[in-house]
């Protein structure tokens, strides 16, 4: 086996993002019926910035009246807006789309100091995206009929939807955009330690002109977000977050003439085959995996390496980890980003040290870390089996948990052998092992070859407790209809 050398001796200059063009509130209220109005509650919680622990803005924290109103406005706004000219509808939708587009910087190094993730990826990830599902569903507003031929599609009334703190406007935009298309109206609860980029999209959705009440974001945590499930005059309830919460969600609509959508959890299996492309496997490892700090719900956390090949892609993979630069998100030198938040990294440490007492041997880069924040370097585990712990559960860290297999058949198994069934990736030369494992893998999507692309026509949920329902596609926008 070749050695590798790879020069770690130099380092970049620091290239930090401007933040001059950003204009934040030192707090924000609840958005609902298209103005900003103080929570009823008279209570407020401080977002953090997890590159330093340090509080950016107070946040307003709504309670149940609170979420009532809301539900009141959205209800009061969906009887002009599913009358309105779908053509209309669509013509707003696209406006906020060219809105994202031209607020772009702002909106990506907001994603940024709110949540952690290195402004390359918020930049050229996160706000384009969110921008494309508004373009894509504004081009469905008008063309339901089509999309279902002589089904005669209506909307469903008020969505109550609630997000997690990984892609905050993203998954924003993943919710609004199909809701509103098809006629629907919304309230919209973001994570508590990321509500800011979605309390700026209540800023541009204003600006827009969009129909008062039609978009309400109401911010709080856990209990605002039961508020809204429980809320009786809610139609629809999507969720995208944890297996736990998601089942609490199952069991209190269970009876409940309420359509459900749920986005839970993942372990996806990342599969490299020996005649895969070497070098682009490793690269589509650390893609998988430390993509946005692996808080990714289809985060390639489950490593399979054919046996012949395990070696040479565990040595090009420690080599190519000890290059990936762990700091400040606004430098657009930055590979891997802060951990969201001080509990999020303890879940992680925590994992670690499972991982560690169960015998898994562990790699670490040996990477700087800066001394305020939250911070984990990339790490690797080694020598672990389908029992443990860290192979078993998410984690949703920069932490990778590698095994080798003989066989297709083995690793099939191998793979399908979990609670969830959310993504995978497979990486060979060979076009009938991609056909075999995508018909075979229980995921809700597979990569051949590639890994964590994403595209609004393209629908995306799990199986098992991964969730049910999907986003995106026609898929998504039957999950915002009824029909006749
Ligand atoms: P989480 O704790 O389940 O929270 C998700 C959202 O639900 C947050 O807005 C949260 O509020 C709220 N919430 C908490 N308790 C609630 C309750 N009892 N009733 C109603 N809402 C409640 O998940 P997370 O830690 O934010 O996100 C990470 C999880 O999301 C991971 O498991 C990841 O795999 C999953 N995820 C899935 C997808 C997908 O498409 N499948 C995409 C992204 C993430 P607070 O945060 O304010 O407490
Ligand atoms: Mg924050």
């Amino acid at each position: 086996m070749s050695k590798i050398n790879i020069n770690k001796s130099w380092k970049y200059d620091e290239s930090l993002e401007s933040t001059s063009h950003i204009k934040l509130k030192d707090k924000y209220d609840l958005f609902i019926g298209g103005e900003f109005v103080k929570p009823l509650s008279k209570k407020y919680f401080n977002t953090l910035n997890p590159a330093t622990n340090q509080s950016i803005a107070e946040i307003a924290d709504a309670n149940d009246k609170d979420i009532d109103k809301a539900v009141k406005s959205a209800r009061k706004a969906f009887n002009s807006w599913s009358k309105l000219d779908p053509k209309e509808r669509g013509k707003y939708i696209f406006r906020i789309a060219r809105m994202i587009q031209e607020r772009a910087k702002e909106f990506a190094v907001i994603e940024s100091i709110d949540g952690g993730k290195p402004i390359r990826e918020s930049r050229d990830i996160d706000i384009p995206l969110a921008a494309n599902h508004f373009f894509y569903h504004a081009g469905w507003a008008d063309k339901l009929e089509y999309a279902f031929p002589n089904k005669k599609p209506t909307p469903l009334g008020v969505a109550g939807q609630i997000i997690p703190w990984n892609f905050p406007l993203l998954m924003a935009a993943w919710k609004i955009a199909p809701a509103i298309a098809c006629g629907n109206t919304v309230v919209l609860k973001p994570a508590e330690s990321t509500s800011l980029t979605a309390l700026k999209l209540a800023e541009l959705i204003q600006d827009s002109g969009l129909p008062k009440g039609v978009v309400n974001i109401v911010t709080g945590a856990g209990k605002t977000g039961a508020a809204i499930v429980n809320h009786p005059d809610i139609n629809k309830i999507a969720f995208t977050g944890s297996t736990e919460v998601g089942k609490l969600i199952e069991r209190s609509l269970a009876g409940i003439e309420k359509k459900t959508t749920l986005e839970l959890g993942g372990k996806g299996a990342n599969i490299i085959f020996e005649d895969a492309a070497i070098d682009q496997a490793v690269e589509g490892i650390v893609n998988a995996i430390f993509f946005n700090q692996g808080h990714v719900c289809c985060a390639g956390s489950r490593l399979f390496i054919q046996e012949s090949v395990a070696d040479i892609v565990i040595e090009k993979l420690k080599d190519r980890i000890s290059t990936l630069i762990v700091g400040d998100p606004l430098d657009k030198n930055t590979d891997i980003g802060a951990i969201n938040s001080v509990e999020q990294l303890k879940t992680i440490e925590k994992y670690i040290e499972i991982g560690k007492k169960e015998g898994g041997e562990i790699y670490q880069s040996k990477c700087s870390l800066p001394k305020k924040g939250n911070w984990c370097p990339p790490t690797l585990f080694l020598n672990v089996s389908q029992s443990h712990t860290i192979v078993q559960e998410e984690i949703f860290g920069p932490v990778l948990a590698i095994q080798t297999f003989r066989t297709i058949d083995e690793v099939i198994e191998k793979a399908n052998n979990t609670p969830f069934g959310l993504s995978a990736g497979v990486w060979t030369e060979k076009g009938s092992k991609i056909f075999r494992l995508t018909k075979e893998l229980n995921a809700g999507v597979v990569w051949a070859n590639t890994y964590n692309k994403f595209d609004p026509s393209s629908p995306f949920g799990g199986f098992k407790e991964s969730g049910m329902g999907r986003e995106g596609g026609l898929h998504g926008l039957k999950s915002y209809l009824k029909f006749e």
